[in-house]
Order: structure tokens, then sequence, then C-alpha cells
């Protein structure tokens, strides 16, 4: 679908993948005016094609235009995009274990011009490609690199918007992470470099040894679905959650301590991944000793339970395609 500003959206089409011929001026290969949203289509166990709160990724794509200067997609035209190119390539939807249809909506600035103002046209596509499961021989405890040189974002900057710049600065601490050997980079905040926001491509939970939850608060982080939704099980479950400020000195005492039983992170890929192990400039540290606690595993349960049809879907979160 493409956007300009005397005819906005229009022209939506089905097309065979194919490259786009872009203007070397075009917006988005300068100023980076891009922002995208990353969704799963499961077949559940009955055969049926399902997604998992699709909306949410259509409210957080508009909260990501705005943010980006960019035209808002109304929600029913983002929900009909993935909906019709899911009914193409519903034989593509993998069963069973963990894999998946990957669901790649994206919009960029495709206007031609060098000054530095929001773009006038802008275009919208969606692309989708079958995914393996993301824990293959069950779930296994991740280790991650806390950045010491490395923030992804400031108040006031796009650390909420799901925009290909977030991702750009992230690279090198990821990059860094792998060269320690850890599968993820995490991120600290960048005014103090104390309190921890999140990692490369997932929320971070912490689970304390009265039971309770502790994640960082929403402001400069994305703002996860399935945080939310792992939120909203955990709470109602009986399970108190705070989403308040915690420290990495905080982290590293309470795991000594042993006040800190558990800690996972949270994303549409890996659904909940327990992190067993903690490298920092400083040394290291394991949590719960690197296995997978029982609160992580519950919830990892009963959130892939739901999105896999073998639970009941008591929210409504489920949203099958025909
Ligand atoms: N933080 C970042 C930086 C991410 O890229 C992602 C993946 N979209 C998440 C958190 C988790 O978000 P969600 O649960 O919506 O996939």
């Amino acid at each position: 679908v493409s956007w300009d500003l005397d005819k906005g959206w229009h022209d939506a089409s089905v097309r065979q993948r194919a490259p786009f011929q872009l203007d070397p001026a075009s917006a988005v290969l300068h100023y980076a005016q891009e922002i995208f949203e990353g969704m799963k289509a499961y077949r559940t166990g009955h055969g049926t094609i399902t997604l998992f709160r699709p909306e949410e990724n259509a409210r957080r794509f508009q909260a990501s235009a705005k943010r980006m200067a960019m035209p808002e997609i109304p929600e029913e035209l983002f929900l009909e995009s993935i909906e019709q190119l899911v009914r193409i390539d519903r034989d593509w939807v993998p069963s069973g274990d963990g894999s998946s249809l990957y669901i790649r909506p994206f919009m960029f600035a495709s206007e031609a011009f060098l000054g530095v103002r929001p773009a006038h046209s802008y275009i919208y596509c969606v692309i989708a490609s079958p995914v393996g499961a993301y824990f293959k021989g069950g779930e296994k405890p991740i280790s991650v690199w806390i950045s010491d040189a490395f923030s992804r974002a400031a108040h006031g900057g796009t650390g909420a918007a799901k925009c290909g710049g977030n991702y750009a600065g992230s690279l090198l601490a990821q990059a860094e992470a792998a060269q320690h050997g850890c599968d993820q980079v995490v991120f600290l905040d960048a005014a103090e470099h104390r309190w921890v926001e999140e990692l490369g491509g997932m929320n971070i939970f912490f689970v304390m040894d009265d039971g309770s939850i502790v994640t960082p608060p929403l402001g400069t982080i994305l703002p996860g679905i399935t945080r939310a939704s792992l939120i909203r099980i955990a709470r109602d479950s009986g399970i108190t959650v705070e989403e308040k400020a915690y420290s990495f000195d905080q982290w590293q005492q309470d795991a000594a301590s042993g006040r800190l039983k558990e800690a996972f992170a949270c994303g549409t890929a890996a659904v909940v991944a327990p992190i067993g192990s903690v490298r920092h400039a400083g040394g290291e540290f394991s949590i719960g000793g690197g296995g997978v606690g029982t609160v992580t595993h519950d919830l990892r349960q009963r959130l892939v339970g739901m999105q896999r049809g073998s639970r009941e879907d008591v929210y409504g979160w489920l949203h099958s395609i025909s």
C-alpha cells in the first residue's frame, strides 16, 4: 500500500515477492524513517491458523508511526493486510513444536529528496516466512552480556518505537555480547548507566524469593506484547508484579544473597526464555543455579498453551484466520 500527501493510503495490492525500485534519494536511505512489527501465525492442535493479539501490533505500529512522523495506518487496514497474506501463505504455516509463520509488516519513507523533514510519501508492506522453534530440544537458559559501553535509548528518544534505527544502534552491542559468548545483550539506561532496561530483542523479568516479580517500567523500552500478556497472566494468578526501576547493582546483590530466584526474557520470538548466566565487564554470575525456575516455566507453559490452543483462551487473545 502506498501513501502520499494528496491521496492518503491508496493502491493496495498483493504481489509476488520481488525487489523494490528505490530512488537513491529516498528518505529512508538517509534518515532511517522506517518502522516495523514482528508477529507469528501458529497452527493450533486443531489445525486452525491463529494470530496472537494482532490488534496490539496494530496499535504499536501506529504509536511507532506517530513517533517517527509517519502517517498512521488504520487498524483495519493493518489487520486486513496480515490476514490476506496469511491466507495466501496458509500452506506455509507450519504445525507442531514451536514452529510458525513469522510475519513482518513494515513502513518506510519513499519520497526522493534530501532535505531533513518528514517525507510526503511512504510504502507499507508485509512479508512472511516460516520459522522453526526458537528452542530446539526443550527450553534452555540463555546467557546475557551487560553492555558497559552502549545504551539503547534515552528519555525523549525513540526507545518505545519499533523503528529500524533502534536496531541499527544496537547491532554493535549485540555483536559484543556474542564475542563474550552470550546470547543476548542487556542494555542499561542512557543517563546513569545503572538501571536495567531490556535485551537486544526482548523484555526482562526478575522473580524474587517472596514470589513477586519485578520488570522495568515503560518509557524508554519497547512496550512488548509478550511483556504485557505475562504481566496480566501473572497478576491474574495472584503474583505481585511491580513495574519499577531495578539497577544492575541490585541485580548482582540479589543474585548473590539468593533474594533473586529467577530471571527471564520474553518476546514474540522465544516467548519466554530463562536467563541462566550473566556476564559483565567485572565478572559473571549465574541465576537459580543456571537452570529453569518454576515460575518462569509455569508462565511460559501458560502463555504457550494459550497461543497453541492447548489451554483455554480466557482473554480472547487469539485471532483465528479462516
Ligand atoms: N524489546 C525489543 C527491543 C524487541 O525488539 C522486542 C521484540 N519485538 C521486544 C522487546 C519484545 O516485544 P514483543 O513481546 O512484542 O515481541
